[in-house]
């Protein structure tokens, strides 16, 4: 697969409207953000770039990253993290998509690696789908990463997880012999908790409220080969996944020409 290729920008126009014209582009989502001295300020937006390209590769969709800026305010005490509003998010998604769907664009894949990002993308797709002929299908690709393999794939800040998805995209950018200390996995994980209830929880403001150094995990954890196989994997459940929800939502299409009541 050739990375570069994959990408709507790095298309020519007649390139562009014919793969458009199959109907399903893969858009990501990113982040700016601190992670620590060994991982790169755009671990989320790479992570979620790597992922996309392979995604897009097996659906035959282009990529297109539409900010490498996310949702971030947490992150703001460490400089060098940016955040977009987001609403800022919200307007970019729609205006793309706008562009998208008059290219024949009916299926919208968002890959995405930052749970700051996940409110925002949800309202944008509401609004896409409001007014555009669009389906935006979201995949979490952090969630996906955790989930498939909870031994070796921990859902930590700057750990095992970010490291191996930087692996895959690029190894020059993990800087593991710079790594200062971070804190306690168990400490970090047990303040992430309480963010990530589903039921009462609060609304994150300062991440050092998880992690008073701004990181936690096991970065050394994963090789590199193993790293790019995760990844992999990763993408492949993606696909998967798509293909069946797609696949649902046709076969549960509601008949707009006998709505039930009228
Ligand atoms: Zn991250």
């Amino acid at each position: 697969m050739d990375f570069e290729e994959m990408l709507l920008a790095n298309m020519t126009q007649p390139q562009a409207q014919k793969a458009l014209g199959r109907g399903t582009a893969v858009l990501v989502t990113g982040s700016v953000e601190q992670h620590g001295s060994h991982l790169p300020l755009g671990t989320d937006a790479f992570a979620a770039l790597t992922i996309a390209v392979r995604v897009g590769h097996r659906l035959e969709a282009p990529v297109l990253p539409v900010s490498p800026v996310g949702v971030a305010p947490y992150h703001m005490p460490w400089a060098g993290s940016l955040s977009l509003r987001p609403e800022t998010l919200g307007s970019l998604m729609l205006d793309v998509c706008q562009g998208l769907s008059a290219a024949g664009v009916e299926r919208v894949v968002v890959v995405n690696w930052h749970e700051g990002n996940t409110a925002s993308i949800r309202i944008a797709a509401d609004q896409i789908q409001a007014q555009l002929p669009v389906r935006v299908i979201v995949a979490e690709a952090h969630i996906i990463t955790n989930g498939l393999f909870p031994e070796e794939m921990e859902f930590t800040h700057a750990g095992s997880m970010e490291t191996a998805a930087i692996f895959a995209y690029d190894p020059s950018l993990v800087r593991l012999d710079q790594r200062t200390e971070g804190d306690l996995v168990e400490s970090g994980s047990d303040g992430h908790a309480i963010f990530r209830r589903r039921d009462v929880f609060p609304v994150m403001k300062d991440f050092r409220e998880v992690a008073a150094t701004g990181w936690y995990g096991t970065p050394s954890a994963v090789p590199e080969e193993r790293s790019r196989e995760i990844i992999d994997a990763v993408a492949d459940h993606i696909v998967s996944a798509v293909e069946e929800v797609w696949k649902s939502l046709a076969e549960r299409a509601p008949d707009d020409d006998h709505p039930s009541s009228r």
